[in-house]
């Protein structure tokens, strides 16, 4: 048995993840140990925790004082007595599976039977990450995005053997932390969000390899034209091209042309000073609304939406979850699933059928799912039924 409410929670890791997590935690209420194998860095976690709280009264976005927050948070060198009496452990430690599994088992070894274990991993597999442990059903996947205090999404991820019931006490946690918590119902490599964001930077990467297009025009027309935050490439450099391109790889997907040259020459973006833009010696990521006015920009978005009816139609999410998910975590102007329902599905098939024709890439092979859709006249917002439905009737 699984406990079915949360009280007691102690975060694993106290770096840029762990520290914020422990913070939101903070900030609903709970009573939340903090724990780190670095001492420093659990005294840093700590100090960055207090810090951002007083930034936050000072901004007028807290009503309680940082020190009655701060209060209820612990810090405990030690792990087994971190986790000596807790419902859930939120593991937040370094991206390596090996570390993890090990961090598992000891959290496997020294927590309450009826605890919960999960990990904040980005990449890695549940399931295996669980693997060593006695409690597989208990061991989930709860990935916060970065920042925690400000992002509202949490994907909560099914290892193969989690329970529904392990699913349902995270999500209402995340809930109670003011979180929207999204379903992933299956654990696949980068889960919802990232995936649908994959071909945002890969189809973006062949429009310019392809000679079809440029990255400022195509950072410009996403931007401007199309409502998204940032492009692509600007996308890119900000996070780390050296990140997209081991995601890539990860997954075992094809890493595209100009990602490769990027990767290769060490030009990973904002960090290096050189990436898709020079930031040292260039102007960095300038662009004008007039440079996006020739971009396809549906060529992106019709992949964008075919994997997200990929993902439906394995069963992975669905459109309402991956919706909110592209919004929440990614800072999309609307749902993937919204947007496809109001260009009409049967043209982002059609689009897809003919990038498909062209090219041979599996990446442009129609989802089934929109075939399908096609095939049932499920074709969008007019028709009044397409990812979602709509009453026409009431406009
Ligand atoms: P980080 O390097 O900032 O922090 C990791 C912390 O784990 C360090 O303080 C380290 O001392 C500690 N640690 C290492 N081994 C430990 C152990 N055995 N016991 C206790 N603590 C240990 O890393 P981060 O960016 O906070 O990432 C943490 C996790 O969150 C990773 O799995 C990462 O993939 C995931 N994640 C990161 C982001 C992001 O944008 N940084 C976003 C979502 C998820």
């Amino acid at each position: 048995m699984s406990k079915e409410k949360i009280q007691s929670v102690t975060v694993v890791g106290a770096g840029n993840m762990g520290h914020g997590i422990a913070e939101v935690i903070a900030l609903a209420g709970y009573e939340v140990t903090l724990h780190d194998i670095d001492e420093d860095a659990l005294q840093t976690g700590y100090e960055q925790i207090t810090q951002s709280l007083q930034d936050l009264s000072t901004s007028g976005r807290i009503d309680e004082s940082p020190s009655e927050i701060v209060a209820r948070i612990d810090t405990e060198p030690n792990s087994a007595n971190a986790i000596e009496n807790v419902d859930l452990v939120i593991e937040a430690v370094s991206e390596d599976m090996g570390l993890k599994r090990n961090v598992f088992s000891e959290l496997d070894e020294h927590a309450p039977a009826d605890a919960i274990l999960a990990t904040n991993t980005s990449s890695l597999s549940i399931t295996d990450i669980g693997e060593g442990t006695n409690r597989s059903s208990k061991v989930v996947g709860m990935h916060f995005f970065n920042p925690p205090v400000l992002m509202q999404l949490v994907e909560v991820i099914y290892g193969e053997e989690t329970s529904e019931r392990t699913v349902e006490t995270v999500a209402d946690f995340a809930r109670a932390l003011g979180k929207t918590p999204i379903s992933v119902e299956k654990d696949v490599h980068g889960f919802v969000v990232n995936n649908v964001l994959a071909p945002f930077s890969v189809e973006a990467d062949h429009m310019v390899s392809d000679g079809e297009s440029s990255i400022r025009a195509i950072d410009s027309a996403m931007v401007h034209r199309r409502g998204y935050p940032m492009g692509p490439f600007e996308l890119g450099d900000m996070s780390g091209i050296d990140v997209t391109y081991e995601a890539q790889d990860a997954g075992d997907k094809p890493v595209p042309p100009l990602m490769e040259e990027k990767y290769e020459a060490g030009e990973y973006g904002r960090k290096t000073g050189k990436g898709y833009y020079d930031y040292d010696l260039g102007d960095g990521a300038e662009y004008s609304i007039a440079d996006g006015s020739e971009v396809d920009t549906f060529r992106i978005e019709a992949c964008l939406i075919n994997e997200a009816a990929s993902l439906i139609e394995r069963e992975i999410a669905t459109a309402a979850d991956i919706d909110k998910g592209v919004k929440l975590g990614a800072g999309f102007p609307e749902g993937i699933c919204e947007r496809a329902d109001a260009i009409g599905i049967g043209v982002v098939y059609n689009k897809l059928r003919t990038l498909y024709e062209a090219s041979g890439h599996e990446r442009h092979k129609p989802s089934p799912r929109l075939k399908t859709m096609v095939e049932e006249g499920r074709t969008g917002k007019t028709a009044g039924e397409g990812f979602h439905t709509y009453d026409n009737d009431e406009q």
